[in-house]
Order: C-alpha cells, then sequence, then structure tokens
C-alpha cells in the first residue's frame, strides 16, 4: 500500500510518498521565502500556488503516478487555518479523483512517529520543538500525553521573531545558532511554570539586551537561557515517566548546542539518546503519510465529512489505535 502525505501547516509545503513496509520514496518540500512573520493567507496562497508542482515532484521522485497511490493522508491540525485549509482540500480532490480513503493526521504525532520509524527508538520520551510548537511528550495509556508546554509562544517562533526584531535574518534558528558560538553569557529570564515554559518575557528582554550588547552575547544567552528551560522540564518528565529513551524531534532540533545539552541530560539518566534525520526534522510530508498509514493499517477509516481542518488539535486528542 503506498500512501501519499500533504504537509501545510505552515510555511511549509510538504508532499510525501511512503510505502506501507515504512520506505520514504519521495519527500519534496517547497518553504515560503519570508522576510517578515508568516502570513496566513500569504502562506495557503504559495500552497494552492505550488501545489500541483510539489505533487508532480514527487510522484516523479517516486517513480509513480497518481493512480498508484492507494491512500492520502493530509496534516488535519495544528496550524494555520488557512493553510490547513489549502492541503485539506487538495486531499480530499485525491481521494476523490482516486477513489481511495482519506485520513486526518495530528502534525505533532507525525514528527513523533517519523522518528521511531527512522531511528532505534521504541518509546521514548520527545521533546518537540519547533516554530509554532514546543511540547514534551510521552506515550502512556493509549495516547501521547503532553507532560509540559509553553504557555505563549514556540521556542522556534521566539528565536525567529528576535532574529528579525534586530534583523539579522530569517529564519533566525540557524542564524542564532552561528552567531551563538561566539558570544558571551549575560542573565536573560529564565520562565518555568511547573512543567511549563514561557518564552515571550525571553524574548523581550533579549530585543533590549541587543540595544546595548553584542549581538553574539544576546544570542549565546538566549540559547543557554531558553534550552536550559527546555532541558530543566525534559528532565522532570523523564523522571517521572521513567522512560529509558530521550528523542529530540522538530525544525528547533536541528541546534547542535540543544542536542549537546539533551544528550548530556539523557546520559546522566542513563537514557539513550536519539535525533531523527536531518530532513525529517522539520515539517515534511513523509511524516503525514506515515501516520496515515499507521492509523489506515489499524482499521480507522475517516469520512470525508470528518475532515474539517482542527487548528488547535491536541497531541493529547488522539486515541493511538496502532501501538
Ligand atoms: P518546523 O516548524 O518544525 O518546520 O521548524 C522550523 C523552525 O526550526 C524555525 O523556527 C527555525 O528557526 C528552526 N530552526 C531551524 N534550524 C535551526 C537551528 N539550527 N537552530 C535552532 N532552530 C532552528
Ligand atoms: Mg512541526
Amino acid at each position: 500500500m503506498i500512501c501519499l502525505g500533504i504537509e501545510g501547516t505552515a510555511e511549509k509545503l510538504g508532499i510525501g510518498i511512503v510505502s506501507d513496509d515504512g520506505e520514504i520514496l519521495a519527500n519534496v518540500t517547497k518553504h515560503q521565502p519570508l522576510v517578515t512573520g508568516i502570513h496566513p493567507r500569504e502562506a495557503a496562497q504559495h500552497h494552492a500556488d505550488n501545489m500541483r508542482g510539489v505533487l508532480e515532484s514527487a510522484l516523479k521522485k517516486a517513480k509513480l503516478d497518481l493512480k498508484d497511490i492507494d491512500l492520502v493522508a493530509f496534516s488535519q491540525g495544528p496550524g494555520l487555518g488557512p493553510c490547513l485549509r489549502v492541503a485539506a482540500v487538495s486531499a480530499r480532490t485525491i481521494s476523490l479523483i482516486n477513489d481511495i480513503p482519506i485520513i486526518g493526521v495530528n502534525h505533532c504525532i507525525g514528527h513523533i512517529e517519523i522518528g521511531l520509524l527512522l531511528t532505534d527508538a521504541n518509546d521514548p520520551l520527545t521533546l518537540y520543538v519547533s516554530g509554532g510548537n514546543t511540547q514534551v511528550i510521552a506515550f502512556d495509556s493509549g495516547r501521547y500525553r503532553v507532560f509540559g508546554e509553553t504557555l505563549d509562544i514556540a521556542i522556534g517562533n521566539c528565536i525567529d521573531q528576535f532574529a528579525r526584531a534586530v534583523g539579522i535574518g530569517s529564519p533566525g534558528g540557524p542564524i542564532v545558532e552561528k552567531l551563538a558560538k561566539n558570544g558571551n553569557y549575560i542573565p536573560l529570564p529564565y520562565v518555568v511554570k511547573g512543567m511549563d515554559l514561557s518564552f515571550s518575557g525571553i524574548y523581550t528582554a533579549s530585543v533590549n539586551a541587543a540595544k546595548h550588547h553584542k549581538i553574539e552575547d544576546v544570542c549565546r544567552s538566549l540559547q543557554e537561557t531558553a534550552f536550559a528551560m527546555l532541558t530543566e522540564v525534559t528532565e522532570r518528565a523523564l523522571a517521572h515517566t521513567e522512560k529509558r529513551e530521550v528523542m529530540l524531534a522538530g525544525g528547533v532540533a536541528i541546534n547542535k548546542r540543544l542536542q549537546k545539552m539533551l544528550s548530556a541530560m539523557a546520559k546522566e539518566h542513563g537514557a539513550s539518546f536519539f535525533v531523527p534525520p536531518r530532513d525529517v526534522l522539520s515539517d515534511n510530508g513523509a511524516m503525514i503519510a506515515w501516520v496515515g498509514l499507521l492509523r489506515h493499517k489499524s482499521g480507522e477509516r475517516q469520512d470525508i465529512e470528518d475532515t474539517a481542518v482542527k487548528q488547535r488539535f491536541r497531541t493529547d486528542e488522539v486515541d493511538v489505535k496502532w501501538k
């Protein structure tokens, strides 16, 4: 069985084609070029304009025809409404043209399951950090449970907004990581509330600090402080859940400093540490296709009437029947 997955939660449009034995036949992503922040309607227009081209290049890469697709999956949420709707409408169209089943996928679970497919992790505690999400997640009693999360903006959003505000470019993640290497530490607000985190204060403080400190110093301090917050919450969740594995997922997981901090923490607890391959860390269609297959193979079916998008689709809403 071959599944085509469409990812469209934010500024990236992704189409992945995956077979039911877990082989990724194609995984094509097109980024909307960003100078300012994401404008939901403009991002949706980008996806609509590029859907055909990305679809054709994914099929070409997989050496398949649209009629070879047996199942179509799409990112049902969480994400930006207009973007989600473009992905959903495209998936419905393919489902109707091919007369094949359609299945909606929780985007956050996509990040976890593609990691399980491509690493040796089996039952990890996952720190999922991206442009739009920040969650500490572990599987327990039939669902992926959220043990901690951001109370306001995501860590990726915090770094990206900071980079734009101080004029060092976009997306900020890789730029801040590079500058941070030559910086010195200055104190910034460290906000952990129970198991949850807040990044809006450190964002404002960093923008203000950049007015009278070297940019390298602010980048270093923003990373050290925010990543220490993430590591603290992940460590507490690890102690509570007694998992033996830690996995890092999402676009911010590309960051080498964050990887180092998390792996040192995992090591201290005798837990194994995993980072999935870089090309599946950012948003992509293969992770959506793979969860679509897992859902379908476990017997789940979805009527086209039930494919409305869910902007606030929570990780812990999904009954995980495939595990
Ligand atoms: P995603 O939303 O999962 O596609 O991930 C996009 C986010 O990953 C953006 O906020 C990027 O700034 C961030 N990102 C990409 N590379 C890095 C990096 N090297 N360090 C930190 N963040 C990064
Ligand atoms: Mg994501």
